[in-house]
C-alpha cells in the first residue's frame, strides 16, 4: 500500500492543475490516469480552442496555472489566439507536471474509495499492475465524471430534468486545407454562414493567418444530404483553425441521449460519430472550396463527453449566477463565457441560434464561482473540480469550459494543501487565506 498526503483522480485540465498546485505547496502528491498522457478532453477528445478566459471589455480574468500553460504553448509556438496544438499540450503538461515534484501514474484507473479510521481514504485501482491500494489524507476527484466522489457515496444529477444530458461529439483534425481559398468562399457567401459574415472588403490572405472559425456551408450540406452523400447531423458544420498552417479541428458530430457512464451507450455514441465523421470528411472534400486536397489526421481517441455527474455540493451553481454576474466571499474562478448548452437530442447545429434566454453576464461585468462548488454534500477531505462540480445544467454549461476547469483545480489543490498545513477539514479552511494563496500563485480572484 502506497501513502500520499493528496491523490488527484484524472490528469485532465482540472487534476493537472490540482496536481501542480498540491505539490508546490509541498505535499506529497499522486496523481492517477487512465490514459497514457495528460490533458483529458483536451488532448483526447481533441477539444479546441480553449473557450474565452475575458470579459466583454476585454479584460483577463483567469491568470494562475492557466496563464503558465499558455505561455508553454506559446513558447513552443503552438498557440494562436485561443488556439492550441494538442500534441504540444500533452507533452508541456506533462513537463510541468513533473517539474511540480507531483508524482504521475498514468494507465491506471480509479477503480473504488472507502474511508479508513481517521477519515483517511483507501483509493483502490486497477491496471497493468493488478488491484493496488493507495491511502490519502485528502483526494480531489478531477475524473470529469465525479467517478471517487460518487464511489464515497456522494449524490448528483445529470442532464436536464429528465436526466438527458448534452450531447456528445467526436471532435477530428484535418490536414492540407487551404485556407485562404476556405475564407474567399466565407466572405462571398455571408447568407451561408452562421459565422464569420465578413465585410466584401475583407482579404482573405489575412484571415488565414488568424484564427479561422467557421460554422456553416447551408446549401451544400442540403444538397450533398439530398443526393444521399451526407448522413451528420445537424444544419451546418463547424471548424476552427489550429495553430499549425492548414489544420482544422471539427466540432461538428453530434449523438444525443449517451450516458458517458454508461459503456453500452459509449460504445453505441463512437460508432455513430465515427459514421458522422466519415460522412462530413467525403462531404467537405467534395464540396467545400479549399478542402479538395486535405485529408483526415486523427480523430479523437475518445469520443467528447460535454457533461456526466453533477456533483452536489454546499453550492450549486446556477445560470442565475452567470447573468446576474453573482459575486462570491469564497471565489476561485472570475468568469465571463455563456450558458452553452448543446440539445440532447443529437440534432446537431441549427442556422439559427436557439437560446432566446439571456445567457451572459451584463457587460464587462463578469461571474465567481464560489469554492463551495468544489465540496461534496456528505463527505469529508474530498473535493471535486472540473466539469463534475456542483451545478445546475445551465450553470454547468457556462463552467465547464478549459480555462475555468483549470483554475477550479488550481483552488482545489491549494486548498487540499492547506487544510492538511492547519489540521483543518477542507470545509473549514479559511476563505480569505484560500484566496491570498491563490493570488500569490497568480490567480485573478
Ligand atoms: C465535444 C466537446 C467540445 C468542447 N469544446 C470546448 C471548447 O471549445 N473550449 C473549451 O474551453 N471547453 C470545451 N469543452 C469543455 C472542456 O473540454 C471540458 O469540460 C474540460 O476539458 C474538462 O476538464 P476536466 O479536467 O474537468 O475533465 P476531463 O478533461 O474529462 O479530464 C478527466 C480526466 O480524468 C481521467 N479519468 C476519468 N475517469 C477516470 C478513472 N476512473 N480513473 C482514472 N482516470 C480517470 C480521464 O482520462 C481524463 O484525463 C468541450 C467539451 C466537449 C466534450
Amino acid at each position: 500500500m502506497q501513502r500520499y498526503e493528496i491523490i488527484v483522480i484524472g490528469g485532465g485540465a482540472a487534476g493537472w492543475a490540482a496536481a501542480i498546485s498540491s505539490a508546490r505547496a509541498g505535499k506529497r502528491t499522486l496523481l492517477l490516469e487512465r490514459f497514457g498522457y495528460l490533458g483529458g478532453w483536451a488532448t483526447a477528445a481533441l477539444v479546441n480552442p480553449f473557450m474565452s478566459h475575458r470579459a466583454s471589455d476585454g479584460e483577463t480574468l483567469v491568470g494562475g496555472l492557466y496563464k503558465e500553460l499558455r505561455d508553454r504553448l506559446a513558447a513552443e509556438g503552438s498557440l494562436l489566439g485561443n488556439s492550441f496544438d494538442s500534441e504540444t499540450l500533452r507533452f508541456v503538461m506533462q513537463e510541468s507536471l513533473l517539474e511540480s515534484g507531483a508524482q504521475l501514474r498514468l494507465h491506471t484507473v480509479f477503480d473504488a474509495a472507502k474511508y479508513l479510521p481517521g477519515k483517511k481514504i483507501s483509493v483502490v485501482t486497477r491496471s497493468k499492475s493488478g488491484v493496488e491500494e493507495f491511502v490519502c489524507d485528502r483526494l480531489v476527484d478531477c475524473s470529469g465524471d465525479g467517478d471517487a466522489a460518487a464511489a464515497l457515496g456522494a449524490g448528483f444529477e445529470s442532464g436536464d430534468e429528465n436526466g438527458v444530458p448534452q450531447a456528445v461529439t467526436l471532435m477530428f483534425d484535418m490536414g492540407g486545407v487551404e485556407l485562404e481559398k476556405v475564407m474567399t468562399y466565407v466572405r462571398d457567401h455571408p447568407d451561408q454562414m452562421r459565422f464569420p459574415k465578413l465585410p466584401a472588403e475583407s482579404e482573405p490572405a489575412k484571415l488565414a493567418e488568424g484564427v479561422v472559425s467557421v460554422a456553416g456551408y447551408y446549401d451544400l450540406i442540403a444538397e450533398a444530404r439530398s443526393k444521399g452523400e451526407y448522413q451528420a447531423a445537424g444544419e451546418l458544420i463547424f471548424f476552427i483553425g489550429r495553430p499549425h498552417k492548414g489544420e482544422v479541428v471539427f466540432n461538428t458530430t453530434h449523438v444525443g441521449n449517451i450516458d458517458g457512464t454508461n459503456a453500452e451507450d459509449l460504445t453505441k455514441a463512437e460508432i455513430e460519430s465515427r459514421r458522422q465523421m466519415a460522412s462530413i470528411v467525403s462531404f467537405v472534400k467534395k464540396y467545400v472550396p479549399g478542402f479538395e486536397k486535405s485529408y483526415l489526421l486523427r480523430s479523437a481517441e475518445h469520443v467528447g463527453i460535454r457533461e456526466t455527474r453533477r456533483i452536489f455540493g454546499d453550492y450549486v451553481f446556477c445560470a442565475d449566477d452567470v447573468i446576474e454576474a453573482r459575486k462570491f466571499g469564497d471565489c476561485i474562478c472570475r468568469l465571463a463565457y455563456p450558458v452553452d448548452i448543446h440539445a440532447g437530442k443529437g440534432d446537431g447545429y441549427t442556422k439559427a441560434e436557439g437560446r432566446q434566454a439571456p445567457n451572459v453576464p451584463p457587460p464587462g461585468d463578469w461571474y465567481e464561482i464560489p469554492y463551495r462548488c468544489l465540496l461534496p454534500v456528505g463527505l469529508e477531505n474530498v473535493l471535486v473540480a472540473g466539469r463534475c462540480v456542483s451545478s445546475t445544467q445551465a450553470g454547468h454549461g457556462a463552467i465547464r469550459i478549459i480555462p475555468a476547469c483549470v483554475a477550479m483545480g488550481q483552488a482545489a489543490g491549494i486548498a487540499a494543501a492547506i487544510s492538511l498545513e492547519h489540521g483543518v477539514s477542507v470545509r473549514e479552511i479559511d476563505n480569505t487565506m484560500l484566496m491570498d494563496s491563490l493570488r500569490a500563485q497568480g490567480a485573478l480572484v
